[in-house]
């Protein structure tokens, strides 16, 4: 558990960002967000101040019903006082309406409009509830500001309906005045909540959580318990309040895996749903598009503009390596919505105090977890440098500066790797004296710095989807071309996924002398090398570990999504001390 109380944290009341976040947001409320806010305030937040979205079943499921709704009517509505009314009842579809005075904007699936009359239809899935007021609140409050839009523009609005999909049933909602109040305070509390800018806090324990699509970006149960801890942390309670129970509300592990092309001269296209690869006339693979969750492709590896395309708007990112693993480039659809992440993140790297505190988290982690490495794999013969680390990880947590906090690091770093070099089994032919690359000059460095390079792609992915800016980091100071933040949240995974699967992969001999090549010095992997590499990698990112704060389990690959969003949640003020990963 990393909220240490000696550490210091970071200031909870952090300055608020800029208010220009604030004059940025629309004047208009949309109707539909004012649901998701009756529902969850965090939910509204996440989503319209944070543009936020995720798709779960539920949301495509809503999208397929409204698949008719959706298409809009052309034919022009006019407020009834600009029009006759006409000889028979009209139906408009998709019809939008907004209002400067009431702060709205919606786009109503359906109007009946009978002379000076209308009533706005709202479809939704699901059957209808068996309760007295016909439908939950969030769905009466969406109606009920739908029907004060039609109000605005003239219309009679007394009541509305819901169609329920899966009853096949009309539920009228009358518009009364405890439902009109209902409105009007949801969004006057929502407006207040976004000018504020600061994000309301999840639901304690409730069930709707599980069906909410973006339980996996608030992490509710995460979230109320590290913020429990720190309350107990800071108030040293003689008696310490319950701590939150956590569920395990994400799955496990991703259904959509990585796909690594390595073959040199292949092509990477797209045909009927499915990634293609082939080399010169031989078809190679067909992955479906559903099971990609990243394209990596190294060396001299093409792909055409419709497979980029294609994961582009699928959200799935492009990854591109040098032939000898150099993490180059990655390609992905059009940045991520949440803006108020990327000012806290620039705010921050602008505050030298909070960028030292932050730091100091990256690395007082990396060496405990470099120190459980040697515990766990050494014994009695590395107790010495196991007992060493533990106090350079201390030191690290009350460094003064970055310059001392990076000598630390150093110091740390050599004598881990001394003890290192001790885990590897002889008999297999590798040895090992230090840490060298640009060029690595030896088989197990040739190693390390692959896999660091393949941590730092994960990572890059996992803090590009949480909205960071992957370029701006607090521990390494921003250079060209340097994913800074990938490499700070590096620091605490080297030795507990890269450095751990290197030292399986030499002491289980999966990994031969006959993988490497010597050239002028440098090593590098052959092909047969890199495949066997990224497979063991693949495999300790799907294995699935009890997570050491949360105690529920999760791959190793959604470890790193949870460690991205935590990171988010703190610059954001959800708490005050960034939650490192840390095991035991
Ligand atoms: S997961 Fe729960 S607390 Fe979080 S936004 Fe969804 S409903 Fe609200």
């Amino acid at each position: 558990m990393i909220l240490d109380p000696n550490v210091q944290s970071l200031p909870l009341a952090l300055p608020l960002i800029p208010d220009a976040l604030g004059e940025d947001l629309p004047e208009l409320v949309p109707v539909r967000m004012l649901n998701e806010f009756t529902y969850c305030p965090r939910l509204g937040y996440l989503e319209w101040v944070q543009g936020e979205w995720a798709e779960n079943t539920d949301t495509l499921d809503g999208a397929f019903v409204h698949r008719n709704v959706d298409r809009q009517d052309k034919r022009p509505i006019t407020a009834p006082a600009e029009s006759p009314p006409p000889d028979e009842p009209l139906h408009a579809r998709s019809l939008r309406l907004e209002s400067q005075s009431l702060g709205l904007v919606a786009v109503v699936d359906i109007v009946e409009i009978e002379g000076a009359a209308a009533t706005p239809v709202d479809y939704k899935r699901g059957k209808a509830p068996d309760l007295p007021e016909g439908a939950y609140d969030p769905e009466r409050v969406q109606l009920c500001a739908q029907g004060l839009l039609l109000r605005e523009a003239g219309y009679h609005c007394t009541e509305g309906v819901i169609w329920f999909a899966e009853s096949r049933r009309r539920v009228i909602i009358p518009f009364d005045e405890p439902l009109i109040e209902l409105t009007k305070k949801q969004l006057a509390d929502f407006r207040l909540a976004a000018q504020a800018k600061r994000i309301p806090p999840p639901l304690v324990d409730s069930p709707k959580c599980p069906r909410c699509s973006l339980v996996g970006i608030c992490l509710p149960d995460e979230v109320n318990l590290l913020r429990a801890l720190q309350e107990e942390a800071s108030a040293a309670l003689q008696t310490p309040p319950a701590r939150p129970a956590v569920r395990r509300l994400l799955p496990p592990r991703d259904d959509a895996l990585p796909l690594y092309v390595v073959e040199q001269g292949a092509r990477v296209g797209k045909s009927a749903g499915q990634i293609t690869v082939e080399r010169k006339a031989e078809r190679l693979m067909e992955v479906p598009l559903n099971d990609v969750s990243q394209l990596c492709l190294f060396g001299n590896v093409q792909i055409s503009t419709q497979a980029l395309a294609e994961l582009a708007d699928r959200g799935v990112p492009i990854c591109f390596f040098s032939t000898s693993g150099w993490f180059r480039a990655i390609v992905a659809g059009l940045s991520h919505n949440n803006i108020e992440l990327r000012l806290r993140q620039f705010q921050t790297a602008h505050d030298p105090a909070a960028r030292l505190r932050l730091a100091r988290s990256f690395v007082a982690a990396k060496i405990r977890n470099c120190r459980t490495l040697l515990r766990r794999n050494g014994g009695e013969a590395l107790a010495a440098l196991v007992n060493a680390l533990a106090e350079f990880a201390r030191d690290a947590e009350k460094a003064p500066s970055l310059d001392v906090l990076m000598g630390v690091e150093g110091i740390a770093a050599k004598k881990y790797f001394e003890g290192f070099a001790q885990l590897l089994k002889e008999a297999m032919g590798f040895s090992f004296d230090q840490r060298n690359r640009r060029p690595p000059k030896d088989p197990v460095n040739a190693l390390l710095s692959y896999l660091y390079a393949v941590l730092i792609k994960d990572l890059h992915v996992a803090v590009q989807a949480a909205g960071f800016d992957p370029m701006l980091g607090f521990l390494h100071h921003p250079r060209y071309g340097r994913p800074s933040l990938a490499l700070d949240l590096a620091e605490e995974f080297r030795p507990l996924l890269a450095d751990s699967t290197v030292l399986s992969l030499i002491n289980t001999g999966e990994f031969k002398p006959d993988h490497v090549v010597c050239r002028a010095g440098a090593v590098a992997l052959t092909p047969a090398g890199k495949k066997t590499v990224l497979g063991a990698w693949e495999r300790r990112m799907e294995a699935e570990v009890q997570h050491p704060l949360f105690g529920y389990t999760i791959s190793n690959r959604r470890v790193l999504a949870v460690q991205a969003r935590l990171l988010a949640r703190t610059l954001l003020g959800e708490w005050s001390t960034y939650p490192a990963y840390r095991t035991r």
